[in-house]
C-alpha cells in the first residue's frame, strides 16, 4: 500500500538543512550563510534513487523548516517551525545538528524531543569536525538522547542516504506504547515536582505522556499560546501561577530562565560524555584565518579589497571581455573566428583586384565569420518580406533593447559566481559580523546588514530578509535602505556607464558599492535621530561557521539559478518594456497626422522632454536619460535596454560599439556619474517596491520609503554634480546654491545632537 511519509528537517540556522534538503530532493533552494534566508518552510519530494528499499512504494516528502535556535516563539521563524511541528505533525523529524557547535545545537534537540514525534539526530559537518580531530561517541549519544544518531556531511553527501533510511525506519518503529519516541530532557527535582503539580492543576493527566509534558513545561514557562490552547479557566490559571511562583521563590530565578539553565546543564553533561575534542589550545585553520580577517583594524580594509577585486574582475577585466564578445558578436554584427580558413581568406583579399571584376571575398565564404543575431534576424525578415516597421521593431527595438541587456549576462554570471563563493565559504558571515561593529557605532544593528548582503543579489529577497529583525523601527529603516546596495540588475547600468564613459575605469563599479554603503550608514544615522525611528539597538548574535571549500556543483548551481532568472526577466518584462519604448519613440503626431516620425518628435521624446527639466540640475536633463531612468523603475535592466533602443537604432549593423559611443557622446563624465548615482539610489524596481509594500504592510510607510529613496537619490546626485562642476570648472550657477543648501541640511541632520536623554545616548551604552 502506498503512503505518504513526511520527513521534516529541523535545526539551527547554518546547520546545513537547506544543503541536505537540496541533496535529498534535487531541488535548488538558496543556501545562505546567515539566519533569515529560509523564513518559510519549503517542501520537496525525495529523489527516487535515495529512497530506502522498504519505502519503494511510499511517497516521501521532505520539509525544510526555517533555522531556529529554539522553539520558544520569539521570532517569526520560531513560530513557523513550532506551529508546523506541533500542528501538522510530520511522520519523523531529522534534527540536523552542527558537529562544530554541539552545545548550542542540542538546545533545540531537547525541545524537539518534547514534541512526541519520532526523531533521529543527524550530526552534520562531520567532515569539518574530523578534520579538526574531534570525535563523537555516536552510540553513547544515542543512548543519552533516546533516539538514533547518524553522522553525516550534507555537503559531501557522506551519510545522507543512511540518514534518510534511519529516519524512514524511525517513522515506523513501534514499542509498547505505540511509537518509539525520543526521551524528553529531565529537569531538576524542584522543577519536576512543579511540573507534576501543574499537570494536576491544569487537568492534563488524560493527555498522552509527551503532550502532557510539553504542555506542562510550556505552562511553567508562562507561554501565552499554551494557556490559550488549553483554554484554562482563570482559577486554574491562578493555581498554576502560584505553583510557578513557589518554585521561582525557592530557586531564586524566573521560571523561563530556570528551564533554560536546566536544559543547558543537561546538554553539558551529555556533551562531556560523548564528545572528545581534539587537543585544546591549538587554533584551527579557520580560527587562524579569522584572526586576520576579522581583526579590528584589518577587517574593513580587507573587505574593501575583496569588493574591489570582485567588481574589478567581474565588471572591469574578465567580465568586460566576455561582455564585449557578447555585445559585438552575438548581439552585434557577428564575430570572427581565428584559425580555419583565415589564411585562405587573407590570401583571397590580397589577390582581389576590384578592377578585374569578380566578387569581393567575404569572411563568411571562408567559414570564419559567424553573423550576430541582429544580422541573422534582419536577413530572415527581409527574406520574408516583412513590413518595414516590423523589421524596425524587431531589429532596432527588440534585439537592440533586449540584446543590450542580454549582452551583460557574462558579466553577471561572473559576479554571481563570486557571490556564491563568498557566501558558501563562510566569508559573508564574517562580513555581517564586521559590519555589526561598524554599524553599531552609528546606532544601527548588524542585523540590518544581512538584508544588504542578500540584496547584493536581488533587492526582493533582501527586503524580505529584514523580517528577522525583531525591532519594528530597525526593520523599517532596513527596508527603506536595503535597495541602496547595487543589486545585480543595476550591474548592467554600472558596466555600461563605466565602459561607455569612463573607458572601463576600474574604480567605477566598486565605487557604486561604497556609495550604497555610505548612503545606508548616513540614512541610518539621520533616521535614527528622528522621533519615528529612535530606540535601542537590538543585540546581534551570530555564530561564525568554520571556513570551508564550497563544492563546484553548488557554486555553479547558485550562479545559474540567479543568471537564469535574469535571462527570464529579459525575455518577459524587459521585452515588453522595449516594445513599448520602441513604439513610443518611433510614432508620434506630425503634420500628416499620427504615424512614424523622427525620434525627436515621437511621443516618448515629447513626454520625456516635458519632465526632463527636473533632472537638468543633476547634469542629465535630456529626454532620453529621463525616459531611461523612468523605465528603470519597472526593472533596472530597462535603463540599458532603453538606451539600446534610443541610441542603437542608427547603425547597429555597422558595429555594436556604435551604440555605446553614441551614448558616450550624450553625457558628460560628471553627468554620467550623477545619472549612475541616481539610478542606484532611487526607488527600486516594481518587484522590490512590491516587497517593500508587503514588508511595511502600510500604504503610508510604503510611500514614505519610496519618497525617501527618491529624495535621497535626488539630493545626492544634485550635490555630486553641482560640486563636481564647481571643482572641475569653477562655475557657480543657481544650482550650486541649492546644492549647498541641501548639503547643509543633510549635514545638520547627520550631526545634530539628539535631544532626548534616551535615544542614541542609551543605545551607545548598550553597545
Ligand atoms: P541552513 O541555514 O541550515 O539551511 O544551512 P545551509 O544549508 O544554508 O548551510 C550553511 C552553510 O554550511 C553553507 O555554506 C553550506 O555550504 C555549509 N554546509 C552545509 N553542510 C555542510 C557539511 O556537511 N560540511 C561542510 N563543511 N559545510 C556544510
Ligand atoms: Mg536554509
Amino acid at each position: 500500500m502506498s503512503r505518504t511519509v513526511t520527513i521534516a528537517l529541523a535545526g539551527n540556522p547554518n546547520s546545513g538543512k537547506t544543503t541536505l534538503f537540496n541533496a535529498l530532493t534535487g531541488l535548488n533552494q538558496h543556501v545562505g550563510n546567515w539566519p533569515g534566508v529560509t523564513v518559510e518552510k519549503k517542501e520537496g519530494r525525495l529523489k527516487p534513487n535515495l529512497k530506502p528499499g522498504e519505502a519503494a512504494g511510499d511517497d516521501v516528502v521532505i520539509v525544510d523548516l526555517p533555522g531556529v535556535y529554539s522553539l520558544s516563539p520569539h521570532s517569526p521563524e520560531e513560530v513557523v517551525a513550532d506551529r508546523y511541528l506541533a500542528d501538522e505533525r510530520p511522520d519523523v523529524i531529522i534534527n540536523i545538528v552542527d558537529a562544530t557547535n554541539l552545545e548550542r545545537n542540542l538546545y533545540l534537540t531537547g525541545q524537539l524531543a518534547e514534541l512526541g514525534l519520532p526523531m533521529i539526530i543527524a550530526v552534520n559537518m562531520m567532515d569539518v569536525a574530523r578534520a579538526r580531530g574531534d570525535k563523537l561517541e555516536t552510540e553513547k549519544l544515542a543512548l543519552e538522547l533516546g533516539c538514533t544518531v547518524a553522522e553525516m556531511s550534507a555537503i559531501t553527501g557522506e551519510g545522507v542516504q543512511n540518514a534518510v533510511s534511519r529516519a524512514h525506519s524511525a517513522a515506523q518503529d513501534k514499542n509498547a506504547d505505540g511509537k518509539k519516541l525520543p526521551a524528553p530532557p529531565r529537569f531538576g527535582l524542584d522543577i519536576e515536582q512543579s511540573l507534576t503539580r501543574i499537570c494536576d492543576a491544569a487537568g492534563l493527566n488524560d493527555l498522552p505522556k509527551h503532550k502532557r509534558r510539553r504542555a506542562a513545561v510550556r505552562l511553567f514557562e508562562r507561554n501565552a499560546a499554551a494557556t490559550r490552547e488549553l483554554r484554562l479557566v482563570p482559577d486554574k490559571q491562578a493555581k498554576i501561577e502560584e505553583i510557578i511562583k513557589n518554585c521561582e521563590t525557592a530557586m531564586d530565578d524566573d521560571s523561563e530562565s530556570l528551564i533554560t539553565a536546566s536544559r543547558y546543564a543537561r546538554i553539558e553533561e551529555i556533551v562531556g560524555k560523548c564528545w572528545v575534542p581534539a587537543g585544546r589550545g591549538r587554533l584551527s585553520v579557520s580560527d587562524r584565518i579569522d584572526r586576520v580577517v576579522t581583526n579590528r583594524w584589518l577587517a574593513l580594509p580587507i573587505f574593501a579589497l575583496v569588493i574591489f577585486f570582485v567588481y574589478y574582475v567581474s565588471i572591469t577585466s574578465l567580465g568586460a571581455l566576455a561582455t564585449d564578445w557578447a555585445n559585438d558578436g552575438v548581439f552585434g554584427e557577428g564575430w570572427h573566428l581565428a584559425g580555419i580558413g583565415t589564411s585562405q581568406y587573407e590570401l583571397a583579399v590580397e589577390n582581389f583586384n576590384p578592377e578585374s571584376g569578380g566578387e569581393k571575398p567575404e569572411p563568411a565564404d571562408y567559414g570564419i565569420w559567424v553573423p550576430g543575431i541582429p544580422v541573422l534576424l534582419g536577413d530572415m525578415l527581409k527574406a520574408l518580406n516583412c513590413a518595414e516597421w516590423l523589421q524596425g521593431l524587431v531589429i532596432d527595438g527588440i534585439t537592440a533593447g533586449v540584446g543590450a541587456v542580454l549582452g551583460f549576462v557574462p558579466q553577471m554570471l561572473i559576479l554571481f559566481l563570486f557571490l556564491a563563493f563568498m557566501e558558501s565559504c563562510g566569508y559573508m558571515a564574517r562580513v555581517a559580523f564586521i559590519m555589526d561593529r561598524l554599524f553599531r557605532r552609528f546606532g544601527l544593528s548588524g542585523k540590518s546588514f544581512i538584508p544588504l548582503l542578500v540584496g547584493t543579489g536581488c533587492g526582493v529577497p533582501g527586503v524580505m530578509a529584514s523580517r528577522t529583525i525583531e525591532s519594528e523601527r530597525e526593520r523599517r529603516i532596513t527596508v527603506m535602505t536595503t535597495t541602496f546596495i547595487p543589486c545585480s540588475a543595476k550591474l548592467p547600468i554600472l558596466a555600461l556607464i563605466a565602459g561607455a564613459l569612463f573607458d572601463g575605469a576600474w574604480w567605477v563599479a566598486p565605487s557604486a558599492y561604497f556609495v550604497g554603503v555610505a548612503s545606508i550608514v548616513c540614512s541610518g544615522v539621520i533616521l535614527k535621530k528622528t522621533r519615528l525611528f529612535a530606540g535601542d539597538i537590538t543585540p546581534f548574535v551570530m555564530e561564525l561557521p568554520a571556513y570551508h571549500w564550497p563544492t563546484a556543483g553548488a557554486l555553479l548551481r547558485s550562479m545559474w539559478e540567479r543568471g537564469w532568472s535574469f535571462i527570464k526577466k529579459a525575455g518577459t518584462i524587459i521585452l515588453l518594456a522595449t516594445v513599448f519604448v520602441w513604439f513610443t519613440s518611433h510614432f508620434g503626431w506630425s503634420e500628416d497626422g499620427f504615424g512614424m516620425v523622427e525620434m525627436t518628435e515621437s511621443i516618448l521624446a515629447v513626454a520625456g522632454s516635458s519632465i526632463s527639466w527636473i533632472f537638468a540640475p543633476l547634469g542629465w536633463g535630456s529626454w532620453q536619460a529621463t525616459v531611461a531612468a523612468i523605465t528603470g523603475l519597472i526593472a533596472k535592466e530597462n535603463v540599458v535596454g532603453t538606451f539600446g533602443v534610443l541610441f542603437g537604432f542608427a547603425e547597429v549593423t555597422e558595429d555594436g560599439q556604435e551604440v555605446w559611443s553614441a551614448l558616450g557622446a550624450h553625457f558628460t563624465a560628471l553627468g554620467a556619474y550623477s545619472f549612475l548615482m541616481f539610478n542606484m539610489l532611487c526607488a527600486p524596481c516594481f518587484a522590490a517596491m512590491g516587497a517593500i509594500k508587503r514588508e511595511m504592510n502600510s500604504v503610508g510607510w510604503f510611500w514614505t520609503a519610496i519618497g525617501y529613496q527618491c529624495g535621497f537619490a535626488y539630493v545626492a546626485s544634485l550635490c555630486f554634480y553641482q560640486f563636481g562642476l564647481v571643482f572641475s570648472s569653477g562655475r557657480l550657477v543657481p544650482g550650486t546654491v541649492i546644492a549647498a543648501a541641501a548639503l547643509g541640511l543633510f549635514l545638520w541632520l547627520l550631526f545634530r545632537p539628539v535631544k532626548t536623554a534616551g535615544g542614541l545616548a542609551s543605545s551607545a551604552q548598550s553597545a
